[in-house]
């Protein structure tokens, strides 16, 4: 007991009357909150018993099983729609209205999930199971959790009879991971005044935003602002061959191979954007030693060659600061004894904002230096052509204040201390859709997940049960902290 107790009973009694009081109205919340939990969890479990792979799921199903949950809620029709290019494809579009003195804000998440092999899996991947202080299921993680956690904020708000400063529109989405028809360049490219609004949050966190935790201990709170754009490049080399008893210097696989090696070899240059100055300038508050020193190095000086070096060997911050590129695929020959007449392989780059996929496959050529080898672009639907779209990837969302100040308060109050950093996909998501509509976009999820968790395309995709209760009051707060009128 601690002494002071002894010394002033009176006061003590009194603070245990406060506390107490306190208790009791903590209580109510308490309550809401429980409630609010229960739902998400409901809602959780039953998206992840629906089937919605590209292969023989049904997207339609899981947006329709959410819809009935805001139509019962009272959301009049006109405000839960489900829409979308086939029976199979449909994405759900809720609005909360809120008082429209500021724009609205759009809440997306898809809802398709990956194939899950029952063969690969200890559980059912369709089921959601609870065992050992882990949600076990296929979009625990990526991001089932997070379509659930938004649904029943936004179920909760209403049920308050809470009125934002601005609307909340939330798209639950077909087809982000594969498939015909992605739903936010559907709904960008067909019903843009259904989603229109000051700027994105994306609750898609499996990608490197969310929290990153070491063995369930927040480490820190990232968030996304900017992403890499995705390009694959096809080498070849070809050769008139002939008999393997007689060898020439000439020789398809040797050249591909010394090809590959050169850019084995290569590191495209140190590059900081608005986004990644600011990950490492925060970042380095959180650091301490050599790679604090390293971090705060590289802000003053992105030419600093020492600090880079070091930093470059962690392969997560070597991915913020350039562009990479590496060989995934290798082909050649045709006869154990036979030389070869050609060999390919794939060379997949990750580019920096502002930088093209054509500027990308020159730099190839370039660092090849071999005009035995060609490079030529692969594109997504796997047509390959001689050369690649000058698209660039886009520059980062600026860092507004009236989405960062209330994710800065709301991180504080659940984890005090915890950095809140901002951050670069190196992969690609929805997000690429909004930004390229002109919407302002932030990858924002409060569910930690542990770095050696982050397998969540692969086997047995978990999540942490108290992770995902705490993203669920995350989120909750954060919303109303960005809508308060
Ligand atoms: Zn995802």
């Amino acid at each position: 007991m601690p002494r002071r107790t002894h010394r002033f009973p009176v006061a003590a009694l009194f603070t245990t009357f406060l506390a107490a009081a306190a208790l009791a109205a903590d209580r109510s919340g308490d309550a809401a909150d429980a409630a609010a939990d229960h739902l998400a969890h409901d809602i959780f479990k039953e998206l992840i018993e629906i089937d919605t792979t590209d292969s023989v799921g049904s997207v339609t199903a899981a947006a329709e099983a959410v819809a009935q949950h805001f139509r019962a809620a009272g959301f009049p029709a006109e405000d839960v729609r489900v829409l979308g290019p086939n029976e199979r494809k449909k994405n759900l579009v809720v609005r909360l209205r809120g008082t429209g003195r500021q724009k609205p804000v759009l809440l997306i998440g898809h809802l398709d999930v990956v194939e899950a092999p029952r063969e690969d899996w200890s559980t059912d991947p369709f089921k959601l199971i609870e065992k050992d202080g882990y949600f076990y299921g296929r979009g625990t993680l990526d991001m089932k959790s997070g379509d659930a956690i938004m649904s029943a904020t936004l179920l909760r708000l209403k049920q308050e009879g809470y009125r934002g400063s601005r609307d909340i529109i939330l798209a639950l989405t077909a087809d982000e991971e594969d498939g015909c028809c992605n739903g936010v360049e559907w709904l960008v490219r067909n019903h843009r005044e259904l989603i229109d609004a000051e700027f994105v949050l994306n609750h898609d966190g499996l990608v490197g935003y969310s929290i990153n935790a070491e063995h369930g201990v927040p480490q820190e709170f990232a968030f996304s602002a900017t992403e890499k754009l995705y390009a694959d490049y096809q080498l070849t080399v070809a050769n008139p061959g002939g008999h393997s008893s007689l060898p020439r210097s000439d020789n398809a696989i040797y050249q591909l191979a010394e090809g590959l090696l050169r850019i084995g070899r290569y590191s495209f240059p140190v590059e900081l954007n608005e986004v990644t100055r600011a990950y490492f300038a925060r970042m380095a508050k959180a650091r301490t030693g050599q790679m604090g020193a390293d971090m705060r190095a590289i802000v003053r000086d992105p030419g600093d060659a020492q600090a880079i070096a070091r930093l470059s060997r962690e392969s997560d911050l070597n991915a913020l600061m350039r562009t990479t590129c590496v060989a995934t695929r290798l082909k050649g020959g045709h006869s154990n004894n036979a030389l070869p007449q050609r060999a390919t392989a794939v060379v997949n780059c990750r580019i920096l904002p502002g930088h093209s996929k054509e500027e990308v496959r020159k730099e190839l050529i370039r660092v090849l230096n071999d005009p035995a080898i060609t490079v030529r672009y692969v594109a997504e639907d796997g047509a390959i052509t001689d050369t690649a779209p000058e698209q660039r990837a886009l520059s980062p969302s600026p860092l507004l204040p009236q989405v960062l100040q209330p994710l800065e308060s709301t991180v504080a109050a659940i984890w005090p201390g915890l950095p809140v950093v901002p951050f670069m996909n190196a992969g690609a998501t929805d997000g690429i859709f909004t930004r390229a509509a002109g919407l302002p976009t932030y990858g924002v999820a409060g569910i930690a997940v542990d770095r050696d968790d982050m397998h969540a395309h692969g086997r047995d995709e978990r999540l942490r049960v108290a992770a995902f209760y705490r993203g669920n009051e995350f989120f909750y707060r954060y919303l109303k902290a960005l809508t308060a009128d």
